[in-house]
Order: C-alpha cells, then sequence, then structure tokens
C-alpha cells in the first residue's frame, strides 16, 4: 500500500496538489538587548520538503492565507501569548 503523504493549509485547510508550491512560515526568537530572552519573529519562506515536515512549520497554500496568519501572529503578540520567554536565544 503506497502512503500518500497529505499536506494542509494551516489556515485554510486546503489540501496541498502535487505541483503546488507553498509557503512554510515558521515562529523564531531572535536575539534582542536583553540577554534574557528574545524577539518574537515571524519567518515566511518559499516551499522547502525537508522544512515542511518540521513539527514547527505552518504550511500556507497562498499569500491570502500567509497573511491571516500573520494577523493571527501579531494579534497574538500583542495580547501577549507570543513570546520568547523561557526560549533559550542562540548568539
Ligand atoms: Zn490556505
Amino acid at each position: 500500500m503506497a502512503w500518500i503523504e497529505r499536506i494542509s493549509c494551516d489556515v485554510c485547510g486546503k489540501q496541498m496538489g502535487r505541483d503546488e508550491k507553498w509557503w512554510i512560515a515558521t515562529n523564531e526568537c531572535v536575539p534582542s538587548g536583553d540577554r534574557r530572552s528574545g524577539q518574537p519573529t515571524l519567518k515566511l519562506m518559499p516551499w522547502d520538503n525537508a522544512l515542511a515536515h518540521s513539527a514547527e512549520s505552518k504550511h500556507l497554500c497562498g499569500a491570502g492565507c500567509a497573511h491571516t496568519y500573520m494577523d493571527r501572529w501579531m494579534a497574538g503578540f500583542r495580547a501577549g501569548t507570543e513570546t520568547c520567554v523561557g526560549v533559550p536565544v542562540n548568539s
């Protein structure tokens, strides 16, 4: 039995077609002046199969969903749920 990989958009739930090239977003913490914690950062990248399998990666089908995801991330940052507290920062 062939294993068919199903990747769906983390915003709209659409399934990725075989030849589609989507986008990947990750949440990271970059060093800030305050060494105890980092600065929450949203990273958007072109599709990469290896990266897509990382647990931290969000799969986005296009600009519309990337925008929605960014809106949510910004709201989370303002609400204080998107933070780097307790996350080690690479320097
Ligand atoms: Zn989508």
